[in-house]
């Protein structure tokens, strides 16, 4: 050791008052494990006077359990000596004077003075940082979704219970691994670009949105994944965590969604392309048998006798009601043809069907209730008609002694949301409980109840739309009770 290495007894005083002004516990310790000097902040984290412990050896500010091993760590140092960390992962421990036990940080810094060299130790106590940390922590596995926390350089720090399940890893086989570890081969290495990219501007988002994302399991299966980001400010640094949400029902239902829609739109063409032609070939025909029969009318009616105008006038309304009916076969093949599913507040909807039957409920004194309805992704047109067809024959087929009374609910079940319209009616007989859904089929005459009996074959073709079931329920003479389904397909997800 040179003289201009050495520390004078002049500097040696200059050494002490440096570090004694330091802001941290500094003490100064001999190849021998014995103290040789400490500083304020030492005195005041370990509750000693400096007098108790300068020449005793430094074990007495060690717990029980570290005092074993530490001579052999001091030995250690001292045949390489160099600033460092000390027991990098490795937890450590202090002792104050009182006994109690408290984890710290501690930083080794060699000095050679003119008894050698010493080891100038600075001790951080971090019993509020392992808190915060021990916090984090449990927020972390209290989470109800996989959750990871990366350094930045793409360490896994943390990983709670439910990123264990999903990527069928341990605690001790994930921790400290890379990031990349979890993911494809065939996107890892781009993954660390994007990584980096993050870090230059980390912000809470989700992550490559627009892309697919998959996660990769210990046994090498995929599976695809959506993942949230949030940058973090921890006591160890700038870290990133990401929440990570197993998406293959979600796809699976998501593509059977998207295969039913197929399907249906080819049987829907099929039955569009031979409806438009029937009802093309059909209805010019039966256009010119009314006009025909009106000219009859007007121009020779005079010239016949009662039975012929009769039979005349007849003509002409039978073809008039073909054309109607005609008009109703091709509206309801064109069902769901021009629409497409969007996000509907269906309580929205109904409030604006029954404010288009006002004059109708205004007339027969109905009183309409309503309950709480969900919001969901399908046909506005199609599901606007389904309600108006049940709730105008809720108005239609009412008692003639009291006013209609109808009430609309929903309820959530697994198969989806069950809508019902009750009404206090005529009610259906149980005969006819599957008959009325069939197109054109009545239980009335026109007489008694104007209609053409397609209402409810629009609604059957409509809640079918929407992968559903509709039936009746009645106690005739009481009323009755509609029921449709919307399959869970059309929810919100
Ligand atoms: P329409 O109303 O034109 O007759 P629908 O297809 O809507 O045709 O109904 C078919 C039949 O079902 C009706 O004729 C009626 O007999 C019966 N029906 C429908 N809704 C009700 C109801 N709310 N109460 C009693 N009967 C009903």
């Amino acid at each position: 050791m040179s003289d201009s290495q050495s520390l004078t007894k002049h500097n040696e005083l200059t050494f002490q008052l440096m570090v004694d002004a330091a802001p941290s516990a500094l003490i100064l310790v001999n190849k021998y494990g014995k103290i040789a000097y400490v500083n304020t902040q030492a005195e005041s984290l370990f509750m000693y006077h400096r007098t108790e412990l300068i020449g005793n050896d430094l074990e007495m500010l060690l717990p029980q359990t570290a005092k074993k091993k530490h001579l052999g760590f001091v030995n250690l140092f001292f045949l390489n000596p160099q600033a460092r960390v000390m027991g990098e992962g490795r937890e450590l421990y202090a002792c104050k004077k009182d006994g109690s036990v408290f984890p710290v940080e501690i930083g080794l810094n060699p000095i050679a003075t003119i008894d050698g060299t010493l080891v100038l130790a600075g001790i951080i106590d971090i019993t509020e940082r392992k808190k915060a940390s021990e916090q984090l922590r449990l927020v972390f596995e209290a989470a109800p979704t996989a959750m990871i926390m990366v350094n930045d350089i793409g360490t896994i720090q943390l990983a709670n219970k439910q990123t264990q399940a999903l990527f069928g890893y341990t605690q001790e086989e994930i921790i400290g691994q890379k990031i990349e570890l979890l993911i494809p081969q065939r996107y890892a290495k781009q993954h660390v670009d994007t990584r980096n990219t993050y870090l230059k501007k980390p912000s809470a988002r989700i992550m490559g949105e627009g892309r697919e994302l998959y996660g990769l399991r210990k046994d090498g299966s995929e599976f695809p994944i959506e993942i949230g980001l949030n940058p973090i400010d921890t006591a160890n640094g700038k870290m990133v965590s990401a929440s990570i949400i197993d998406i293959t029902n979600r796809k699976k239902i998501e593509e059977e969604r998207q295969k039913y829609t197929h399907k249906l739109e080819t049987k829907n063409k099929e039955l569009e392309q031979f409806t438009y032609i029937a009802s093309h070939d059909l209805q010019e025909p039966v256009r010119s048998i009314g006009s025909l029969a009106e000219i009859l009318i007007e121009d020779y009616g005079d010239k016949l006798d009662d039975t012929g105008q009769m039979s005349l006038e007849f003509l002409k309304n039978s073809a008039n009601r073909m054309r109607d009916l005609i008009k109703s076969l091709l509206d309801y093949s064109r069902l769901g043809q021009k629409n497409r599913p969007e996000n509907v507040d269906v309580g929205l909807l109904l409030e604006s069907v029954v404010s288009d039957l006002g004059q109708r409920i205004k007339e027969t004194k109905a009183s309409i209730e309503i309950g709480e309805m969900p919001t969901m992704i399908i046909y506005e047109t199609e599901v606007r008609l389904l309600f108006q067809n049940l709730i105008s024959n809720a108005l239609k087929f009412r008692k003639p002694d009291i006013s209609p009374q109808i009430n609309i609910h929903s309820k959530k079940n697994k198969e989806g949301y069950q809508f019902t319209v009750k009404d206090n009616g005529i009610g259906i007989e149980e005969q006819f409980k599957e008959k009325i859904f069939v197109i054109f089929q009545r239980l009335h005459k026109n007489e008694q109840y104007e209609g053409m009996g397609i209402g409810l074959s629009h609604c059957k073709k409509i809640v079918e739309l929407h992968d559903g079931k509709i039936w009746a329920e009645s106690e005739y003479g009481q009323g009755s009770e509609f029921h449709f389904t919307i399959n869970k397909h059309f929810e919100i997800t």
